[in-house]
């Protein structure tokens, strides 16, 4: 397994639509492994592909986020949501490619997603709570959507701001 690289916002590829992926195999297995060794070392609870710069409908999660917690890592190939709660729920957001900067988040409460699982089956589950906004904010990702683009533009601007110096100053070292 290797550390992949998470890309910081702004980066044109966090703007891109992702392709679907025609098929699972050990590539895409050992991408899988990367992704999820990468989520876990930010730490995180959610990673999409075009996060770490590969253009595929992919992501991986574990919200199981209590210390003592057993890992349940998921893989969800070609996730689609296909129900929403009409219920909504407000949750402080925050995300791996724009580091340390969290906001509220307002989104369907519970979504059923159907998507291809590592051995290329079809696989349909209904998530809530955590769970429901991470696997939500993931899928927005393979669309080229970041949470901040639910925010105010000013506020979008003012982080956006913020991660264009953090990056001037990674640059730097
Ligand atoms: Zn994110």
């Amino acid at each position: 397994m290797t550390l992949r690289k998470i890309l910081i916002h702004p980066d044109p590829r966090l703007k891109k639509v992702a392709q679907p992926v025609a098929s699972v195999n050990d590539d895409m297995r050992r991408l899988a492994d990367d992704m999820l060794e990468t989520m876990y070392d930010a730490p995180g609870i959610g990673l999409a592909a075009p996060q770490i710069a590969v253009m595929d409908r992919m992501l991986v999660m574990d919200c199981a986020k209590e210390d003592d917690a057993t890992p349940e890592p998921m893989v969800l190939i070609n996730p689609e949501v296909v129900w929403t709660s009409e219920e909504r729920n407000v949750y402080e957001e925050g995300c791996l490619s724009i580091p340390e900067q969290y906001a509220e988040v307002e989104r369907p409460a519970e979504v059923e997603v159907s998507w291809m699982d590592l051995d290329g089956k079809t696989r349909r589950e209904r998530f809530d709570g955590l769970w429901a906004t991470c696997v939500q904010h993931e899928i927005d990702h393979l669309d080229g959507k970041l949470f901040i683009d639910y925010l105010r533009p000013l506020k979008r601007q003012m982080i956006t701001r913020k991660m264009q110096k953090l990056k001037r100053e990674m640059a730097r070292g």
